[in-house]
């Protein structure tokens, strides 16, 4: 019997939804193993839950949210969280560090008409998660490891290390080390194959802070190359902006 599979969408961009649709060379054999149940972004049809898998993408932004994860989390035997805004909050969670009316009033010709909490809160906030993909987007590479690994039956791969062992894996050269260029690999959890210093730009933490993460020795390096405090606040909150404990403004 084929698994269900369920995609949704909260508070998001729907890159992370892109990212399944990018698997297009494996997306056929998958749907061999995969009923794909419920993707709105990619077929309007939709077979009623309960799912065996749901993929949640997006932040929790409305009391309405709120309601429809639980009722998600009810139909799901396996909820995944996927990307920055389902993990952490996203860019959106900028929004917690200000005033939520402040900011509409700015954005929007009629914030009256804007229905929303102050906050942009993950979903592990909410409901219970089983597991958890990172990124901004997720990473493909990372997405067809961990649906193989469910069909399969076996533990997924998800790895507790930053990006700098993926450089040191990958053969890639230290940008700080050997250019003083400022990176947050050290502080970064691996997972996209460090892909952006392989093409020589420093990492700018959008898979979030690795798991024990030196953020203090960071901070001091990234003094050390020149980066004020406040420019430091500013990258390490960039995509997961509570995530950082000591960011200090
Ligand atoms: S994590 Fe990034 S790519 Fe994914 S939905 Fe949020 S903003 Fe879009
Ligand atoms: S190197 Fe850093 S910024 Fe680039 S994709 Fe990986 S985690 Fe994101």
């Amino acid at each position: 019997m084929k698994t269900s599979l369920a995609v949704w969408k909260f508070a998001s961009c729907d890159g992370c939804q892109l990212t399944l649709l990018d698997c297009e060379d494996e997306l056929l054999p998958l749907t061999e193993r995969i009923t794909i149940a419920h993707f709105l972004e990619a077929d309007s049809s939709t077979v009623e839950g309960p799912y065996d898998v749901s993929l949640v993408e997006g932040s929790v932004t409305t009391e309405a949210d709120v309601a429809r994860i639980g009722r998600i989390r009810e139909n799901s035997k396996v909820l995944v969280s996927i990307g920055a805004c389902a993990t952490a909050g996203g860019v959106q969670a900028l929004r917690n560090l200000g005033d939520i009316n402040e900011f509409a009033s700015i954005v929007y010709a009629r914030p009256d008409y804007i229905d929303t909490l102050a906050t942009s809160t993950p979903i592990a906030s909410h409901v219970e998660v089983d597991y958890e993909l990172h990124g901004c987007p997720i990473d493909k590479g990372q997405l067809l490891e961990f649906l193989g690994a469910l069909l399969t039956g076996r533990k997924p791969r998800l790895p507790a290390h930053s990006v700098c062992f993926e450089c040191k894996a990958s053969g890639t050269t230290c940008l700080m080390v050997a250019e003083g260029r400022p990176c947050l690999g050290p502080v970064t959890r691996a997972g996209c194959g460090a892909i952006c210093p392989r093409y020589s730009r420093g990492c700018f933490g959008c898979f979030g802070p690795a798991p024990g993460a030196n953020t203090p020795a960071l901070r001091h390096q990234l003094t050390q190359l020149g980066m004020p405090a406040v420019h430091q606040d500013r990258v390490l909150r960039t995509f997961t902006p509570e995530a950082y404990d000591d960011a200090s403004t």
